[in-house]
């Protein structure tokens, strides 16, 4: 076990769980914690990493006043036991033997099963060609920069874009936006190439997004989502 910083208020904690079955790129678990006193809270996180025998690893935005994601970005240390129950999900999922070209977009902590799929496109050998919108307010804000950078120059047919919707890096071509119908024609795929598109975030960022895509031509059955929270992103 083991655990790391994403950025200041996001961590990322590897667990070893005995008899784990495997799991799918896109799959979450669900994560519950037991106080002394018997109370009990349960939360779903998603999986960041490729299936890898038992380790899982999981990254955790600490959300203000948040129950579960304070304790486990804050309190919890490398070895406390926590129950953990899955892997659950079989939509929100992508298998390295799809031929279709992939649209991911994430926003914030979204970017965590999409991460999942990069990594699993690589360690299954998929030469698919994907394309990576990531919504993050500052460049601070970012999760897996140093990868995403070293994966996007190596990886072939991975394209990474980032949209800043606070605060861009200096010099930025664009101002501050939110994704769009811009980002979305310039660094996502024409409808006719009919891709799987996956969108995951707060819930107000997933079902703008995904009314953007089904609005520009995409085939709604093709655009497929996972919310995160009640926040309108
Ligand atoms: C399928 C699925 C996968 C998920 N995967 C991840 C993941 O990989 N990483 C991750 O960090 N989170 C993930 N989440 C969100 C996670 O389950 C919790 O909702 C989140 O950690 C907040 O829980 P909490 O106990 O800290 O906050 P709570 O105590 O439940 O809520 C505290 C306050 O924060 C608000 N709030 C609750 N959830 C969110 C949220 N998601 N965003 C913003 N505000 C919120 C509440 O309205 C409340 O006001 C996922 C959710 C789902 C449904």
């Amino acid at each position: 076990m083991a655990a790391r910083d994403e950025t200041p208020s996001a961590r990322t904690l590897v667990l070893d769980v005995p008899d784990w079955p495997g799991h799918q790129a896109g799959q979450h678990v669900d994560v519950r914690l037991t106080a002394e006193d018997g109370y009990t809270a349960q939360r779903s996180y998603s999986i960041a990493n490729a299936a890898d025998g038992g380790r899982l690893e999981l990254t955790v935005q600490r959300v203000p006043e948040g129950e579960v994601s304070e304790y486990l970005t804050g309190v919890y240390r490398v070895g406390d036991p926590v129950e953990i129950r899955g892997p659950v999900g079989g939509w929100f999922v992508w298998r390295p033997a799809e031929p279709d070209p992939v649209l991911l977009v994430g926003g914030g902590s979204g970017i965590v099963p999409l991460m999942a799929m990069i990594r699993a496109r690589k360690a299954g050998g998929s030469r698919v060609p994907f394309r990576l919108i990531y919504s993050v307010r500052s460049p601070e804000d970012g999760y897996y920069a140093d990868e995403l950078r070293t994966r996007a120059r190596d990886d072939s047919g991975l394209d990474v874009a980032y949209v800043y919707t606070r605060r861009a890096p200096r010099n930025w071509p664009e101002p501050p936006r939110r994704v769009g119908v811009a980002a979305l024609n310039t660094a996502g795929w024409p409808p006719e190439l009919a891709p799987l598109c996956y969108v995951c975030g707060p819930t107000g960022f997933v079902e703008t997004v995904a009314d953007t895509l089904v609005a520009l031509g995409h085939d709604p059955a093709r655009v497929r989502t996972e919310r995160f929270g009640p926040t309108g992103g």
